[in-house]
């Protein structure tokens, strides 16, 4: 999960991390008063779950309250790259005299974080990669031993720092690993990470992905999560515990086990077809679980028909016959579906969906024959659509 900046910011200052002062704000009204508050000039920062928001246009100067409105009124609502702007972060300008670039990442081929500083920061860090890769100094971490402070010295000597600020940036380095590993991150990004003309270091900047699975460790930063940016039915899968992504397609697929939805999601591709999400219900899928999937996919317009592909081990492919029976006699599903079940308790699953006789509902008794069978039914639907 990204955080936007302003949370990372905040998270950063608990970890000690030098950062701007400054204030939310969803209304130009609210970035006048954040102005007037900080006073002086101040920076409106539009708040998006994407990088490059300054050569968008999301980031503006203001030299007081007034200029700061007139930049919050132009830039809430702006589009940065498909995100919508719905809040912004007000902070105290800062005088900048170099940018630098720091994160904390893990390296997965080595399986160990990794740190990455460059004098060269506040642009892309991927074209600095590409073009001067020897100004970004790296140095992996050992997870059981943490940094130490001496290879957070050798990090600045290796990129450059000035002698006289490698004190303030080894600190750094070690806050931004120790709210890495503290916030159970996977990635830490300051870009730019300032040096100021009177030579005091600061993030300017932050990105902070946070592990979803250990959110349960850190109620706090669960918290931090936008419900109006997620997408509405990856947030109604997250409340119904189903395991869900959203794909371009428009085959709807369900699965027990995100093994078979994978194989499943290769087939209709095969087949000429496209999936429209990928969903697990799990081992052992029950009525309500079913009926929950059910009711996220057909929450996608986008889904045409749906491909149920179920293979019974300890799931009873009786006991997911009767979830599809009582979900679709809750549920309004206007969409065609295809129902492949096979292994444990298949014959009197297929006996139970034989005797329901659901309007709608096709059995296919190969995976292959289904994905066939549910491309064919979505394409008719599209052209019914269509026409
Ligand atoms: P990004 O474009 O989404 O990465 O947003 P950043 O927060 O990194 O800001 C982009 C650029 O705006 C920075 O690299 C700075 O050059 C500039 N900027 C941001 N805040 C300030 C500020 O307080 N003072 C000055 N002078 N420039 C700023
Ligand atoms: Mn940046």
């Amino acid at each position: 999960m990204d955080l936007y900046e302003h949370q990372g910011k905040e998270l950063f200052a608990r970890y000690g991390i030098p950062v701007s002062e400054g204030r939310v704000a969803t209304t130009p009204e609210e970035a006048r008063t954040a102005a007037e508050e900080l006073g002086g000039q101040v920076v409106v920062k539009a708040q998006v779950l994407i990088g490059g928001r300054g050569k968008a246009g999301g980031i503006k100067l203001a030299s007081g309250p007034d200029e700061a409105f007139e930049h919050a009124s132009n830039i809430l609502g702006m589009d940065i790259r498909g995100h919508e702007v719905g809040r912004l972060w007000i902070e105290k300008a800062s005088d900048i005299k170099a940018e630098y670039y720091l994160s904390v990442t893990f390296d997965r081929a080595a399986k160990q974080p990794l740190i990455m500083l460059s004098t060269m920061g506040g642009v892309d860090i991927e074209q600095v990669a590409e073009e001067h890769p020897d100004r970004i100094a790296r140095r992996h971490v050992d997870p059981l031993l943490g940094i130490q402070p001496y290879e957070a010295r050798q990090l600045c000597f290796a990129a450059g720092v000035p002698v006289e600020l490698s004190g303030q940036v080894v600190k750094i380095i070690l806050q931004l690993y120790a709210a890495f590993r503290g916030e159970e991150a996977m990635l830490t990004e300051i870009n730019p990470l300032i040096v100021t003309p009177d030579d005091v270091v600061r993030a300017l900047d932050a990105k902070f992905t946070v592990d979803e699975s250990a959110l349960f460790r850190h109620p706090d930063v669960a918290a931090m999560r936008d419900v109006g940016a997620a997408d509405p039915q990856e947030q109604m899968a997250r409340e119904r515990g189903v395991t869900y992504v959203k794909l371009d397609g428009n085959v709807g697929i369900l699965g027990n086990g995100a093994g078979l939805v994978m194989s499943t999601l290769d087939v209709v591709e095969q087949c000429g077809g496209s999936a429209a999400n990928f969903l697990d219900v799990g081992g052992g899928a029950k009525a309500e679980e079913i009926v929950a999937s059910l009711e996220v996919i057909l929450a996608d317009p986008k889904v045409d028909s749906i491909l149920f592909n179920i293979f019974g081990g300890i799931t009873r492919c009786d006991e997911v016959a009767r979830g599809i029976i009582a979900a679709l006699t809750t549920l309004d599903v206007t969409v065609p579906m295809v129902v492949r079940l096979d292994g444990t308790a298949a014959a009197e699953g297929l006996a139970l969906l034989e005797q329901a006789d659901l309007d709608g509902v096709t059995v296919s008794s190969t995976m292959l024959g289904a994905a066939e069978l549910a491309i064919e039914k979505a394409g008719r639907a599209t052209a019914a659509s269509v026409s």
